[in-house]
Parts: structure tokens; sequence; C-alpha cells
């Protein structure tokens, strides 16, 4: 299964700790509002191995906008975070999983190769299951960067291994092309 983390309002120097002493991968998706005040937080997960992705730049929703106007939504952020972090988003979470047409032809136009949802949110640690009491493999958990997420996050992996799954890295499962280097 697959870890997402979104937005980034708070930025815990624990998590990044335990990020690189556990090697969990992460897919981040990142609103550029909420990470100007610290770009150098998320360098840090991003050397811990954390893929940097798109959540646009003020967190719309999205399928008001004009065409135009979405794709600056979405172009920007990449742009941003390729001088920044060194790679170019090419994964796009729209906020509140809201897209319309226009939205894939931003995305695609952004660069992006695809638009990433998610099976189950986990709010303090806790998955919110969409089936049963289960993950199964190949589900996206979608987490928010929050105050205590560190314990949190904790709690959410101790579940995961007892289900006798594990994180992996979203770049070995997606076909070549996905992700430029
Ligand atoms: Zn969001």
């Amino acid at each position: 299964m697959f870890v997402t983390i979104d937005d980034g309002w708070e930025k815990d120097p624990a998590f990044v700790r335990l990020v690189r002493e556990r090697r969990i991968p992460l897919t981040l998706f990142l609103t550029n509002a909420a990470i100007k005040d610290d770009y150098g937080y998320f360098t840090g997960l991003r050397r811990a191995g954390a893929l940097i992705e798109d959540h646009t730049m003020t967190h719309p929703y999205l399928p008001k906008l004009s065409y135009a106007r979405q794709r600056e939504e979405i172009c920007a952020p990449a742009d941003i975070y390729a001088r920044r972090y060194g790679t170019r988003p090419t994964l796009l979470r729209a906020p509140y999983g809201a897209t319309d047409r226009a939205t894939l032809r931003a995305a695609r136009d952004c660069g992006m190769k695809a638009v990433l949802f998610w099976r189950e949110v986990v709010t303090n640690g806790r998955i919110a299951y969409q089936s049963g009491h289960r993950l199964r493999p190949g589900d996206i958990l979608l987490v928010h960067f929050k105050p205590h997420m560190t314990a949190d996050f904790e709690r959410l992996l101790r579940t995961i291994d007892e289900q006798g799954l594990r994180p992996a890295a979203i770049r070995e499962h997606l076909p070549a092309g996905y992700f430029r280097s």
C-alpha cells in the first residue's frame, strides 16, 4: 500500500527523523501556500526519500475555476518545486479530490502524468476503512501534515504492520514514463 501526505501546514521536525530512520517511502502532495514559509522542512523529507508532488498553489476547488486559472494553480507549484527540490512533480492530487475536464487538460499541459486519488483517509493515526476493517494491497492512504503527527504516524505504521502490509514506493509501481529523474 501507499502512504500519501497532503498540504504541508504543520512541520514537525521529529517526523523527518522518523521517516529517515524507518525508511518510510512517502508521496507528498504539497500546497505552495502551506509550505512557502519553510520550504527547507520538505528538503529534509526529500532527502529521506519522499517524492514531492503537486497539490496546487492555494488549494482551491478547481472545478469552479477556468482552464487558465486551473493551469496556473497546477503549473506554478511544479515550477517552484522543480527549482527548490531538483525534481519536477509529475503527479497531481486535486484539492478535495475535485476535478473536471479542464483539470485533467491543465494537469496534462503542466506535465502531470497522472492525477492520484485515494482509498482510505487517516485522521490522528486512525484509518477510516472504505469497506470492512482491513487494508488491501495497493490501497492509497491519505494523511495530512498535522500537529502530533509523529506519534499518530507510529500508530498508523503499527496498524499497517499488524495487517501484514508495508508502505511501498509509488515510483516502483507506476510505469516508467510516469517519472522523470
Ligand atoms: Zn489538500
